[in-house]
């Protein structure tokens, strides 16, 4: 079987009452601030849950949207964001740009420059350590990786290879489950997309997305990977998303963590956010021509 390399991502989105993020801009029912006694014990769980599990091996999401735009640089959440990052875990901006019409601004350059300085200087003012860029619910903009290269973020885990809709600026080609997707571009990210079975693009079945298959789908969904690892006689890098809810969740935390103890159990590497960076990282060089 082909060796795969994995990243743990728990994305820690607060509750929206519409799903699919769409909650997440200012014209929604309601603007109080995300439930903080639910929020940190989710966010404690995941610390508790990660540092059983994985030794700290995990990269959890830090959200900001319209409506929750500095919610999470603030008031309890500082000290829980370093308290993970002691632990070895890493910290992703994920910038939820909905707007109420269903489209994303993440068609707006501008727009997403200047939420992710502002991101990071009310970060840099709460010193909260920031390794990594997850965007809203898999869109993206052809400029974020210069963006984020420039902020000094050298890893984004964005990409739900074959998801398509235009709509929402969502755009990754298959070519985006390739581990040097990012640097045969000459792009200055290392990008580590949800791991993919290569088949169709349904998130319910094809893809590691721990809240929307069984255990059994996801060890099927594995499986292709490390076959097309082993085809192409060079690791693959994948995440396996899990939310914080479901992390929360005994039996969607139950499921994570077997899922986990399988892929350690065939030889699958978790790596963290740095040794992720440290063994897949930006080439510095143009990226070699592919064989023939
Ligand atoms: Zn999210």
């Amino acid at each position: 079987m082909g060796e795969v390399h994995l990243i743990w991502l728990i994305d820690a989105d607060p509750p929206s009452e519409a799903g699919g993020g769409k909650g997440f801009y200012p014209a929604s029912a309601s603007t109080a601030p995300p439930d903080a006694t639910l929020m940190r014990t989710r966010l404690e769980t995941i610390h508790d849950v990660a540092v059983a599990e994985t030794g700290g091996r995990a990269v959890v999401t830090l959200h900001t949207s319209p409506r929750y735009r500095s919610d999470f640089f603030q008031g309890p959440y500082p000290a829980i964001w370093r308290r993970l990052v002691a632990a070895g875990l890493a910290l992703a901006l994920h910038p939820h740009e909905e707007r109420a019409n269903g489209t994303t601004f993440y068609d707006d350059e501008k727009h997403l420059r200047q939420v992710i300085a502002a991101s990071l200087q009310r970060a840099r003012a709460a010193q909260i350590p920031l390794a990594a860029f997850r965007s809203g619910s898999f869109s993206f903009h052809p400029a974020l990786p210069a963006i984020l290269a420039e902020a000094g973020i050298g890893l984004d885990l964005s990409a739900g290879p074959g998801l398509f809709d235009k709509r929402r600026s969502i755009d990754w080609p298959a070519a985006a489950a390739e581990p040097d997707f990012f640097s045969r571009k000459g792009l200055p990210v290392l990008e580590v997309p949800l791991g993919w079975d290569g088949e169709n693009a349904e998130l319910d079945r094809n893809y590691l997305f721990n809240e929307r298959t069984d255990l059994a789908g996801l060890i099927r969904v594995l499986d292709a990977i490390s076959a097309r690892g082993a085809a192409r006689g060079r690791p693959e890098l994948v995440n396996f998303l899990a939310h914080g809810f479901g992390i929360a969740d005994p039996t969607w935390r139950r499921q994570a963590i077997a899922f986990l103890r399988h892929a350690e159990a065939r030889g699958v590497r978790l790596l963290s956010a740095q040794e992720a960076l440290r063994l897949h990282g930006p080439a510095p060089t143009p990226a070699r021509p592919l064989p023939a």
